[in-house]
This record gives structure tokens, C-alpha cells and sequence, in this order.
């Protein structure tokens, strides 16, 4: 057998990626699939956003630019969580990295060591076990089904901690779930997580697509004490519809911030010079930025209810309405069939593809993402309709 290391023999790869991958090989082979798979807005990236990074490449910004991000790229981050969210920022506390993925990793890599225990509550995005481990510490996935609203309870949070527990990551708006914390079970969680001196990683990569009036808490936003131990992960590419752009943000306390730095820049310098200046014209043409936005939600709000109503007229299928992001998390557990074989039932005979809960931590599940146009989202769903009725 081929020496690999213990990294590469323990890694699972990205289930999401793959499943979406798959599915947009039948497209390009000229079947006719509906892609539910995917993690990314259907949108193109606003133009003033595209314009100011074409400039970028003319006017020359094509050189490694300083490790944690170009200076008034940093300065209107902090602008924006000091102002916004009212969590007191330095632009030395923000870190902009290659993609939201990598200040997840560099956020576990600079507070867990080997043996550490991470919490993570399930469902869960499918990169953060695997990220834990490759930091050689210890994934502790904590199951939060559909009857609390796939939210982790404080009582549960605080069986799973032992005198190993390092971490605890929270993800509001929830991939794969959609949930969105109250302030008050954010507050109740935080208090759990301070009181056993943990560090919380706050993934807010979907602080902005929130449906319904819900609101976005960082746990951040609660206290000083909170502030204190909160590595704030977010990122350009859902929002903004950057995907392909590979910028990431982080928002740490002073010390950590240093660390962090200091990792990215034996690991891989700075995010590309050219689509941070691209990026930054997110915060100077503000109108401009907040009319895409408001399109873009428009858009997904109508998909979310119109796909929650259709699902929920499925004999078979349960599913909550979610508050954020662009996903919705039904419950096929009633069909009896694992669920990664449904999923691949559904791609193959329906010409479907969703991706299995049991990814996500939460078997008996399957993932929907809405970013697709109303006309596929329209035939997807009478195709799983169909396909769900054949199995009962
Ligand atoms: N965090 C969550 C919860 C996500 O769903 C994603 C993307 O799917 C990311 C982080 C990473 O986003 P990116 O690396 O594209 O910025």
C-alpha cells in the first residue's frame, strides 16, 4: 500500500462537494438533473464588486500584499463590527484569509492542541470534524434533532463538556439546517461556554441571509467576557455571491489574532491582493452593495417558502421552516431507507440531487439547498415528490 500519512488516510473528503460535483458531471453530460447539492448562491457577484477588482488588476495590485489583508480592507471590517454589531473591533483583529473554509481551520489550529475536545453540534457542516482532526484534536458532535428546532440545548452542551473540551463551535445561520439562535438561547449557550472557560468559534458566513425578521446575535455581541474568548468566522462568498473569489474573514481577540496571523503566514500568505481590493468595495459603495443584497434575499425568501410549503404536501416528509441561510432540512426518516441510499436513489432514478443528512451528522435527513432557479426547484421537487411516493 501506498505510505500515506495518518492526515491523509483519516480524511473524509467533502461529501457536499462531492455530490455536487457528480451531479454537475450528468448536467455537462447532457442529463437533465436538478442540482439541490449546492452551496452557493445562483447569483452573479455585484458589478461594482467585479469592477473594483478589474481595476485592481490594472492599476497593478498583483503583488503579495501584507499576510492578514490590505489595510483598508481591515479597517472597514472593524468599521463594520464596531458600528453594525456594536462588538468593539481593531482593524489588528481582523484577519482576512482565503476563503471562510481556512478561518475556520486557522481558528481551530490556533486554540486547539493535540487530545482536545471540540464540540460541534450536529447537524453540523461537514468540514468542521474533519478540520479538528487534521489539528489532531477530538471531534464531540452533540445531536440536535428536528423536535428543538435542530438547536443544541444548554443542558446538552454542558453533559458533552469534560476537562478536555477546548472549543465550541456555533454556526448562525446553520448549513445544513437553516437554524438561526435567539439571542436568548445564544446568551443561555455562551453562558454554559464561559463558565467552563471555553473558546467559541461563532461561524457567521451567513450572517446576512435571514428571513422572516430574525436577527443575527455573535455571541460577541454579549458581554466582554464573551468577546474575550470568540474567534468570529465569516467570508464574502454568500453574501456577496464570491464563491469562486476565496475570501474569508476573522475576527479574534488581539492575542489570537497575532496567532492566526502568524499560521496563515507560514501556510499561505496573503488572500489574493487584487480580489481583496475587489471586495473592499462591499463596504465603500455601500447603496450599491445593499440593493444586490436585497435582491438576492428577495429571491431566496420566496424559494424558501414556496420549497417548505411543497415538501411539507410530500406524504412522508416533516420539514421545518428554517430562518436563514438557503437550505431546508427535511426529515425522510419516515421512508425507512438509510439516508445516503435515498439520496443516491433520488440522483439516479429522479435525476435529484440533495445530499444524505448522515453527512451533516444527522442520519435520517436529507439537505435542500434553494440557490437554484424557481423552474428547477419547481421540477425538483415534483420529481422527489414522485420518487417519494414509489417508495411507500
Ligand atoms: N462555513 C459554513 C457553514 C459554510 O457553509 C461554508 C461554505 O459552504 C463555509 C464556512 C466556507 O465558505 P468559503 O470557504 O467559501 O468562504
Amino acid at each position: 500500500p501506498a505510505p500515506l500519512s495518518t492526515w491523509a488516510r483519516n480524511i473524509a473528503p467533502s461529501p457536499t462537494l462531492a455530490v455536487d460535483a457528480k451531479a454537475k458531471t450528468l448536467i455537462a453530460a447532457g442529463e437533465d438533473v436538478c442540482g439541490f447539492a449546492a452551496g452557493e448562491p445562483d447569483f452573479d457577484t455585484p458589478e461594482h464588486i467585479k469592477e473594483a477588482a478589474i481595476k485592481a488588476l490594472r492599476d497593478g495590485k498583483t503583488k503579495y500584499a501584507p499576510t492578514p489583508g490590505i489595510p483598508p480592507l481591515r479597517d472597514a471590517i472593524a468599521r463594520k463590527y464596531s458600528e453594525f454589531y456594536k462588538i468593539p473591533t481593531q482593524a489588528s483583529q481582523v484577519i482576512v484569509s482565503p476563503g471562510g473554509k481556512f478561518s475556520c481551520y486557522l481558528a481551530i489550529l490556533a486554540t486547539c492542541s493535540a487530545g482536545d475536545e471540540v464540540i460541534i453540534p450536529a447537524p453540523y457542516w461537514v468540514s468542521y470534524p474533519e478540520m479538528v482532526k487534521l489539528a489532531g484534536a477530538v471531534p464531540v458532535p452533540v445531536l440536535a434533532t428536528d423536535e428543538t428546532g435542530f438547536k443544541l440545548t444548554p443542558a446538552a452542551l454542558e453533559a458533552a463538556i469534560t476537562p478536555r473540551t477546548r472549543l465550541l463551535i456555533l454556526n448562525s445561520p446553520s448549513n445544513p439546517t437553516g437554524a438561526v439562535y435567539t439571542r436568548a438561547e445564544m446568551e443561555a449557550l455562551t453562558a454554559v461556554a464561559l463558565r467552563h472557560n471555553l473558546y467559541l468559534m461563532s461561524d457567521e458566513i451567513y450572517e446576512h441571509l435571514l428571513y422572516d425578521g430574525a436577527a443575527h446575535v455573535s455571541p460577541a455581541s454579549l458581554s466582554a467576557a464573551a468577546r474575550e474568548r470568540t474567534i468570529i468566522v465569516s467570508g464574502f462568498a454568500k453574501t456577496f455571491a464570491m464563491t469562486g473569489w476565496r475570501l474569508g474573514t476573522i475576527i479574534a481577540p488581539a492575542p489570537i489574532a497575532k496567532a492566526i496571523s502568524e499560521l496563515q503566514s507560514q501556510m499561505t500568505s496573503n488572500a489574493t491582493t487584487f480580489a481583496q481590493w475587489g471586495a473592499l468595495a462591499a463596504y465603500t459603495e455601500p447603496e450599491k452593495t445593499q440593493a444586490a443584497l436585497a435582491a438576492m434575499l428577495e429571491k431566496f425568501d420566496q424559494r424558501r417558502t414556496f420549497l417548505h410549503a411543497e415538501l411539507n404536501k410530500i406524504p412522508g416528509i416533516k420539514c421545518l421552516l428554517s430562518q436563514g441561510a438557503f437550505y431546508l432540512f427535511p426529515n425522510i426518516s419516515s421512508f425507512g431507507i438509510e439516508d445516503r441510499i435515498f439520496c443516491e436513489r433520488l440522483l439516479d432514478e429522479a435525476k435529484v440531487a440533495a445530499v444524505h443528512g448522515s453527512a451533516f451528522g444527522a442520519p435520517g435527513f436529507i439537505r435542500i439547498s434553494y440557490a437554484t432557479s424557481e423552474e428547477i426547484l419547481a421540477k425538483g421537487v415534483s420529481r422527489l415528490a414522485q420518487f417519494c411516493a414509489g417508495l411507500s
